[in-house]
Order: structure tokens, then C-alpha cells, then sequence
């Protein structure tokens, strides 16, 4: 009899495929185990094991494997299931599924790349002689591929020698980052509490009488104190009072003054001794409700407005799960840079249950993290991380969270599989027989009628924790100020007044702006002439520190010209305006003020996002100016006032969910102001203060911005009506791509009875010297969705039948965002 097994490689092609192997090896392998097989004349990968057999190929000899790489199967059952939903739903393949969800550690091919690394007490005799080997040859050349490798070493499996020194930690894979977050401690002084009654004082001051230079520094302390209303670094201690760092070191000593670092010591000073809490009576109606609703349905969308304390019904019910259920939970986020926040207020809670996983963790700690799980770990009960932990080998979940769940970058643009988590989040559950608890203030469309539909449970919880009120959000009409001159750069009178009275009372200033940089564009005031980038159909946008105009694409830049490449005019105009702009308009205004930018210029370190997060938590700044990336879940307490300096750029995209996701943005951002305490004030500068959408955010009419998003996509034929399969073709020969993508428009056209639009140029019609070219297929969702998918696969596979066009790619975006 003759042995096989079924492998996935991790790579685009559609099929598995069969080795042979020896009955020895077939009785050992089960399903989830990896292999190292040869593939193509020269290459090695990493294959998973997906069935076993006694059926030879019809169409090929069966190759041999080079080597079994695990003793357990490292991917379960249940994983390959939803696999191959996910690569059947979103039509791409499992090997580009498998690819994206397993940590590249696990599957080292030919192409791997090896980088050496440093490490302390390595003794060479701890190393095996081919382990030796290889770091020899690392010791003279920067970087070896594991077809390298396997020169050196003379023979072909090698893959477990690279293991053992991946864990070692001797040598590192080419695609990792290893540097890990470590938050910015500030040190940070405050009387001790003993001195916080009067009597106290007045014994301390008299004792201090005879040291002048320490009961001058107290007496200073205490009017900073009284004065700024927040927490006091040392150094604005010393600053300040011009003391020495040795009269606070002695008034430390004498326990007159206590340091602390804000970062270990937040939750005291938001006057918490420890994590636990108690949900208000309106969060205690949310959570039984969502409990009840859980008898019936597996999905439960909770809608609570901004600041009302979801992620206190989240953690209640996550202890619920750990608890009685004792199953896995998983908790998914948009964006890792927000974990910092929300990490933090978990791990004070459920320790080290939780098991973070992200894509900027090196390889050995994501190892770590699948290892927790696949052995089911008391170190990963509690899973928080982006899209990918979708994949991880949960064996027994019983709760996925999905905060954010509005939030667009749940869908995984390029490369395949572009999925959406939240969807396909609730497709595991359902494997799993597990609830999902969906969660945002702003709730998607497609999220809202699946409720509207009985297909989702909804809660609602409308009241902010604490007694804190909504924001009260004011508009600005720009036309009008803009005619009576009332206007400083892009601020309203309005604005700065607000601006200047906040930051007076010690409070802080969020500004949004839809657009980083300078200005977007340079136009020639005399020809209209806009520089354009060489490799992709957009303008370039004008820096003005680096004096710079730059692609956002592909990251081309030329110096800021100082004349007009098209007609020599010398006469250039700065058009629009972005976050740069914005923040040295500040800077100006308010000279002694510290002005801080968020946007993906000042946040492109490895952890750009989380310092500056830190810093204006910390209150080192009094004025932040960002993108969007402001709108995501953060939860500051001290702003009060929220700025968005032009609400119409928002309005104006050609996407059919503008007016949602300018609903969803505006509501968001204005929810970071007045999150604690205070009451918050939001001002939008508009030319459109009359537009239904801007009034929609005013009324915080949620249901109203629904209902005529609704009535718009059902007239447009969009989801939740329709869905959406958006085809792209991509080629560096524009005339090639413009007649490959008609007969592929004319074919589907032919083939499907359902909307066809297209081929279209897309707004960005050129990306790094390919031409684009875009087709929308509409598919009406009582249809059937599974058999247009096939018929379309069957057109695109006949597609690169025709030789003439199978150098054009090719690639399908399913319920395309
Ligand atoms: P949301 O996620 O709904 O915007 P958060 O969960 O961030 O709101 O809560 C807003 C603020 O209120 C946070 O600072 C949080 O710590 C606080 N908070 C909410 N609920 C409670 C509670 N039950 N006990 C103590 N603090 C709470
Ligand atoms: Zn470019
Ligand atoms: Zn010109």
C-alpha cells in the first residue's frame, strides 16, 4: 500500500497538495503537524498537513518529504475549518491564509532570510557542530536564506537547527522587529497624605522653620499645586522653584514628599488602590441584558455612547467567562497602538491571564503566545490582539469581544486574505459554539441591520459613567466667518477663544484635522500646474519642515520648487491644509503653550503612537493636533475641548460610506472631550453647517443617520443590499490592462445576471509605475452568494488562461470596504 498526506504551502495557489511518505511516517503524522517538502526544482517549504491518504495524484509523481517537523500537531481541526472559510468566503486560497495566520518562525522556506544576533552567554560548547556552522557564516556575511543553509550544511533538513537557534535567540528572521514597548516613566512628587490636613501642615511648616531652603520648596510646592491643578513632575518642581535636586532629596528622605512614576502609579492617582470596580446601575442593566440576550442569539451588539464604560461590561463578562465557564476568551482591537491603554486596564484586572498578540511582537514571543494557547495555558486565558489573533490555536473559546467593531481596519486590505475580522470573528464562534459581544458608539450600518434584522441582539446603554454628560457640540459656520474676517489662519474666533480659556484652566486640547502634512498640494497660480508623483496618479504633499513636496504612496520627494515646472511662473500657492500646518499656526498663537501632533508623520517610530499617547496623558502637552488616529478609543480625562478645524473634507469623498464614516469619525472625536468630571465642549468648523450628517453628530441621532444611510444604499444597491466583490487589475502597460480588464468586465457582464460596474480608474489610478483598473460586482444578497462566487472564480481563472493577459494580476476584495 502507498502513503500520503495533503499539504497547504504557504503560498497563492489554489490546490493542496500530495507527498508521498513511508508507513512508518504516515502511522507517526496526524492533522496540524508541519512538514519540510521540496517544491518546484530547487525550493524548500513549510507545508501543513491537512489529510492523509492512500490515493496517488492523478496528475503529478508524488514527491517525498524532506522531514516531519513537530511531535504535535501546532494547528487544531477547528483552525483548519475556519481556514478555509475564510479562503472560501473571501476567495483567495488557504495557503494565503495559512501564511498570514501562523508567525513566520513556524514556516521557514528557501527564501528565509537569517540575520545574526547578539546575545550574552552563548558558549560555543552549548552549541550543536551544525549550529556552529551556521553562525560561522553569519559571523562574515549580514544576512544567509535557508537555501543557503542548506549548502552549507550539505544536506536538506535543516529546519530544525534553525529552530533551535530562533529559540536560542542567536539569530533572528529578516521580517521580525524585536524592540519591545517600554513606556516612558516620568518621575513624579506629592506631599505625603498626612499633610493634606491643615494641622499637619502648619506642625511641618514650623519643624521646617530651621531648614528655610525645605520650607521654601513646600510652600512652593503647594502653590504649583493649587495653581495647576495636576500632578508635578520633579523636573517642573526644579524648574520652577530653582531648588536643588538635593532639598527634595532630603525632603524625600524626611517622608515630607512621596516620588512616584505616573506609569506604575496611574491607578493611584486616579485614587484606585487596586483594579476591582463596581458597575454602575446603568452598566449592571447592559450586562444582564446582554447576558439574557445571550440565551437566545450569539451575536449581542453593544451600543454605548462615548465615555459610558464598555470596557467595564467587557471585563465583567470576560470574569464571567473565566470563571464559570472556564473557556478562552478573545478579545479583538482595531489598532494595536490603542492596546497600551486598554492592556493596561485589563492586565490590572486579570493579571497575567492575558496574552497579548500583535504584529509588532518578535517571532519568539508570538511562538510563545500560540504555544500558551495550543496547550490551552493559564497564561493565555484571555487573548488581546488585532485581526491575525483570529488564527491562534484557541481550543475551547467561549467569548470574542470585538470593541471598535465599526472600525474599518478590521478589514485587511492587501495582501490576501482580505478579510474581515469581525465577521469573520463571528464564523469562529459559531465553530467554537461561543458568543460574540460586539461593541462601539457608532455601530456600523451592516452591524445595526443585522439587529434591525433579528440577526444581532441589541443593548444600548446611553448614559456616560458617572454622571458625566455628552459634550455639548457647537458649529461654526466658516462661509460666514471667513466674510466678516473673523478668521486667524484656519482658527474661527470662536475656536481660539475656547482654546486659550481651556488651556488657561489647566485642562487639555484635542484639534482634529482630516489630513497630515503641510498643505496637500502646490499649485502654480498662473498655469494651475500641480506636481504630480512620476510612479503613482496623486499629487505630492508640501512639507514645510523639510521644505518638501512628497508622495504618501510610494514615499518619493523632491525639494519645494521655487518655480513652476510646467510654465516657470515663480508665482506657487500652498492649497488646503494639514496637521503641520495646523500645529505651527499654534505654535504662533500660543507661544508658551506645549503643542503636540499625532499623525502617521510623528507616529512612525516603532512606538511612535504610544509616546505620544503617554506624553499628553502625562499632560506634557496642552494642545494635541491629529488625525484620525485621535478618533480611536482613547481615553484621556483631562481634555475638555475638542476642535475639528474643517468637518467638510470628511463629507466630500467619493466612497458610498462617507456619510457614516464622517457620522462615526466626528462622533468619536467628539467623544474624547469631558470624559471625567468636567463637562466637555465640541466646536466643528463647517461650510455645511445645515448638512444632515453634521446635524445627525449635533443631535447625537444616531437612528436618524441610520435610517437615511439606509434609504441611500438600498437606492445604490450597497450593502447591507447588496454585496460587494470589488475586482482589481493591475499592470505596468496601460493599453494591455485597459483592454484585459474590458474583457474580463464583458465576460462577468455575460456570465452574471447582477450589477456589473466598471472597469473604472480608480481614484488613485497609479500606484509605483502599475496601472489600476477596478470592477464592482453587485450581488443582491438574497442571491446566492457561494455559486456568483464560483461563477466569478471559473472568469477569473479563464482569464489567465489567455496568455496574452496573465501577466495582468488579478486580485478579489470581497464585501469590499
Ligand atoms: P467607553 O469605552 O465606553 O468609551 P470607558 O470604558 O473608556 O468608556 O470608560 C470611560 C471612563 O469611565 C474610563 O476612565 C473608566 O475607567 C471610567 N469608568 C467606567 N465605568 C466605570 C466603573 N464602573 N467604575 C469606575 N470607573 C469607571
Ligand atoms: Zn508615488
Ligand atoms: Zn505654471
Amino acid at each position: 500500500m502507498l502513503y500520503f498526506i495533503e499539504v497547504v504551502l504557504p503560498l497563492a495557489v489554489a490546490k493542496t497538495f500530495t507527498y508521498q511518505v513511508s508507513e512508518a511516517e504516515f502511522d507517526f503524522v496526524q492533522i496540524g503537524m508541519r512538514v519540510a517538502v521540496p517544491f518546484g526544482k530547487t525550493k524548500i517549504y513549510t507545508a501543513l498537513i491537512v489529510g492523509k491518504h492512500n490515493t496517488p495524484p492523478q496528475l503529478y509523481q508524488p514527491k517525498e518529504i524532506h522531514q516531519i517537523l513537530d511531535e504535535k500537531p501546532i494547528v487544531n481541526e477547528l483552525q483548519i475549518q475556519h481556514w478555509n472559510w475564510v479562503a472560501d468566503y473571501y476567495m483567495c486560497t488557504i495557503g494565503d491564509v495559512f501564511k498570514a495566520a501562523v508567525p513566520s518562525g513556524f514556516i521557514l522556506e528557501s527564501e528565509t532570510q537569517l540575520l545574526p544576533k547578539e546575545v550574552e552567554n552563548l558558549p560555543d560548547h552549548q552549541l550543536k557542530d551544525d549550529e556552529y556552522l551556521i553562525l560561522e557564516a553569519l559571523r562574515h556575511q549580514s544576512s544567509i536564506t535557508l537555501q543557503e543553509v542548506v549548502k552549507i550544511l550539505g544536506k536538506k533538513t535543516v529546519i530544525p537547527t534553525i529552530n533551535s537557534l530562533l529559540s536560542k535567540g542567536a539569530i533572528a528572521l529578516h521580517e521580525e522587529m524585536t524592540e519591545q514597548y517600554k513606556p516612558k516613566l516620568v518621575r513624579y512628587i506629592k506631599l505625603h497624605v498626612i499633610y493634606h490636613q491643615q494641622e499637619h501642615l502648619v506642625e511641618l511648616l514650623e519643624i521646617l522653620s530651621r531648614a528655610p531652603k525645605q520650607r521654601e520648596l513646600v510652600l512652593h510646592y503647594f502653590q504649583l499645586h493649587v495653581r495647576e491643578r495636576k500632578p508635578i513632575a520633579v523636573k517642573e518642581l526644579i524648574e520652577s522653584s530653582g531648588a536643588s535636586i538635593a532639598v527634595i532629596k532630603a525632603l524625600i528622605d524626611k517622608d515630607v514628599f512621596e516620588e512616584y512614576y505616573i506609569h506604575e502609579d496611574r491607578v493611584q492617582f486616579e485614587k484606585k488602590e487596586d483594579a476591582s470596580f463596581e458597575l454602575s446601575l446603568a452598566q449592571a442593566a447592559a450586562f444582564s441584558a446582554i447576558e439574557k440576550g445571550f440565551q437566545q442569539q450569539n451575536v449581542m451588539l453593544l451600543h454605548g455612547v462615548t465615555a459610558s464604560g464598555k470596557t467595564e461590561i467587557y471585563i465583567k463578562l470576560i470574569e464571567q467567562f473565566l470563571k464559570e465557564e472556564q473557556q478562552q476568551v478573545l478579545f479583538l482591537l482595531p489598532e494595536i497602538a490603542l492596546t497600551a491603554q486598554l492592556v493596561q486596564r485589563l492586565t490590572a484586572y486579570f493579571g497575567n491571564q492575558i496574552a497579548v498578540f500583535h504584529s509588532k511582537y518578535s517571532n519568539n514571543e508570538r511562538i510563545e503566545v500560540w504555544n500558551n494557547l495550543l496547550q490551552n495555558s493559564e497564561n493565555a486565558r484571555v487573548v488581546i490582539g488585532v485581526r491575525s489573533a483570529l488564527f491562534l490555536p484557541f481550543s475551547d473559546l467561549g467569548l470574542i469581544v470585538v470593541d471598535e467593531e465599526h472600525e474599518q481596519t478590521f478589514k485587511q486590505k492587501d495582501p490576501a486574505p482580505r478579510y474581515h475580522a469581525r465577521d469573520a470573528a463571528v464564523v469562529l464562534a459559531k465553530l467554537h459554539n461561543a458568543k460574540v459581544l460586539l461593541g462601539s458608539a457608532t455601530p456600523s450600518l451592516e452591524s445595526y441591520y443585522n439587529v434591525k434584522t433579528g440577526k444581532y441582539g441589541l443593548v444600548e446603554l446611553k448614559e456616560r459613567y458617572g454622571n458625566v454628560v455628552l459634550p455639548e457640540i457647537q458649529l461654526i459656520d466658516l462661509k460666514d466667518k471667513y466674510f466678516r474676517k473673523r478668521m486667524t489662519g484656519h482658527f474661527s474666533d470662536v475656536l481660539l477663544e475656547n482654546i486659550k480659556e481651556t488651556v488657561h484652566n489647566g485642562e487639555q486640547v484635542i484639534l482634529f484635522q482630516n489630513r497630515r502634512g503641510f498643505s496637500p498640494y502646490v499649485e502654480c497660480l498662473t498655469c494651475g500646474h500641480v506636481p504630480h508623483c512620476p510612479n503613482c496618479d496623486v499629487s505630492l504633499t508640501y512639507y514645510k519642515y523639510k521644505n518638501q513636496l512628497k508622495c504618501h504612496y510610494c514615499g518619493y520627494n523632491i525639494a519645494n520648487p521655487t518655480h513652476c515646472h510646467s510654465c516657470n511662473s515663480l508665482d506657487l500657492n500652498a492649497k488646503g491644509f494639514g496637521t503641520e500646518q495646523i500645529e505651527q499656526e499654534l505654535v504662533r498663537l500660543f507661544p508658551d503653550k506645549k503643542i503636540g501632533r499625532m499623525d502617521q508623520d510623528t507616529t512612525r517610530g516603532k512606538f511612535g503612537f504610544e509616546k505620544i499617547i503617554d506624553s499628553f496623558k502625562n499632560r506634557e502637552f496642552d494642545i494635541l493636533v491629529g488625525t484620525q488616529m485621535l478618533a480611536k478609543g482613547l481615553d484621556f480625562d483631562n481634555v475638555t475641548l475638542v476642535g475639528i478645524l474643517n468637518a467638510d473634507n470628511l463629507l466630500n469623498q467619493p466612497d458610498f460610506r462617507a456619510y457614516e464614516r464622517a457620522f462615526q469619525l466626528l462622533t468619536q472625536v467628539s467623544g474624547r472631550a469631558g470624559r471625567k468630571e468636567k463637562k466637555g465642549k465640541v466646536l466643528i468648523q463647517t461650510y455645511n453647517p445645515y448638512h444632515n450628517t453634521i446635524q445627525q453628530v449635533v443631535n447625537n441621532d444616531y437612528a436618524a443617520m441610520f435610517q437615511e444611510q439606509l434609504y441611500e444604499r438600498k437606492n445604490f444597491k450597497y450593502p447591507p443590499f447588496y454585496r460587494i466583490i470589488r475586482l482589481t487589475l493591475k499592470h505596468k502597460d496601460y493599453d494591455k490592462l485597459k483592454e484585459g480588464s474590458l474583457w474580463m468586465y464583458n465576460v462577468l457582464k455575460q456570465h452574471l445576471n447582477i450589477p456589473v460596474l466598471g472597469p473604472e480608474e480608480p481614484m488613485v489610478s497609479k500606484i509605483r509605475n502599475e496601472y489600476l483598473r477596478t470592477i464592482l460586482v453587485k450581488i443582491p444578497a438574497e442571491n446566492h452568494l457561494g455559486k456568483t462566487k464560483k461563477t466569478i472564480q471559473k472568469i477569473l481563472n479563464s482569464f489567465e488562461a489567455v496568455s496574452h493577459y496573465r501577466s495582468i494580476k488579478v486580485s478579489a476584495n470581497v464585501d469590499y470596504y
